[in-house]
């Protein structure tokens, strides 16, 4: 099962442009998969998509032109949801079969049958999904020190004398936030004013915030595309050398230290070199082994 995955991940990387594209296609349209989730299926078509990408882009695009996309349509692990085919309806159901698990002492769902039925026109098909991008609203921003914020009215007898004010949020409390409040040409200090959250509208967040992914940025593309394929993306979490070593995974440890910076792996052809090496020194292992039982 391991060296299956080498040799996908080396097919991916070494596939032209036309063929990641129609791979793509294949994985984002494909009404039956492998994979074990459709979290799963959405990884693995991001890493098809970066690497399209990433090795031949102009004929990756013209690929996915060709079959329909739009340019920029294609927004890697973009969350999708099935959609009727005949009437468009969202609500779309299967039926699935759940057992006893007398471990669990819970109902755990066995299997789920292919005929997708429509709620709304009652069209029934093994095809009835057509795969759908789901627009998700922008998140809305939450309060941080550093961000830009105007204070909403809020229930003041006499009044909120400090609505509509801007400030600066410079410290979080356990109540809310400390705004620094703009002075006003007849204030003579700068004043402080505690607000809670819901009473805040965010302005703008902190030019230069503190980034959470800079572990993320000690993998390079390669190392990055391993972790988001290797074991349909249950290592796909991985940030770190040290929770890569954590998932005790000898194989996976090893293709992250080869195709890491550190050891000199710069580009696209040293990546499959050094893939199909391993490929290699696996395979002499097994025909060694072949060679005794015979
Ligand atoms: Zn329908």
């Amino acid at each position: 099962m391991r060296i299956r995955h080498i040799q996908i991940f080396a097919d991916v990387l070494r596939a032209s442009g036309p063929t990641l594209a129609r791979e793509y296609h294949s994985l984002m349209t494909a009404e039956e998969h492998e994979f074990p989730s459709e979290a799963a299926r959405a990884r693995y078509a991001a890493v098809v998509h970066a690497v399209g990408m990433m090795t031949d882009t102009n004929r990756f695009l013209a690929g996915l032109a060709d079959l329909g996309y739009e340019a920029g349509a294609t927004a890697s692990r973009a969350p999708v949801k099935p959609v009727c085919r005949i009437c468009g309806s969202e609500d779309v159901s299967r039926n699935a079969t759940v057992r006893w698990d007398q471990d669990l002492q819970d109902w755990t769902l066995t299997g789920m049958f292919d005929n997708a039925t429509c709620d709304d026109c009652g069209a029934e098909s093994d095809a009835l999904c057509d795969w759908q991008a789901v627009e998700r609203p922008p998140a809305p921003l939450e309060p941080a020190v550093g961000a830009r914020v105007r204070i909403i009215e809020r229930s003041r007898i006499g009044g909120d004398r400090f609505k509509g004010r801007e400030g600066e949020i410079i410290r979080q409390g356990r109540f809310g936030f400390y705004v620094r409040l703009d002075m006003t040409p007849r204030e003579r200090v700068q004043k402080v004013e505690l607000v809670e959250a819901p009473f805040l509208t965010i302005l703008s967040l902190p030019a230069d915030p503190v980034l959470p992914q800079q572990d993320t940025a000690m993998f390079n593309s390669f190392q990055r595309q391993c972790a988001a394929v290797f074991g349909g993306g249950d290592f796909a979490h991985v940030t770190t050398l040290d929770e890569v070593r954590a998932c005790d995974d000898t194989l996976f440890t090893f293709l992250m230290i080869e195709l890491s910076g550190p050891e000199d792996c710069t580009d696209l052809p040293e990546a499959v070199r050094r893939l199909e090496q391993a490929q290699c020194d696996i395979q002499g292992v097994l025909d060694r082994f072949g060679e005794e039982e015979s």
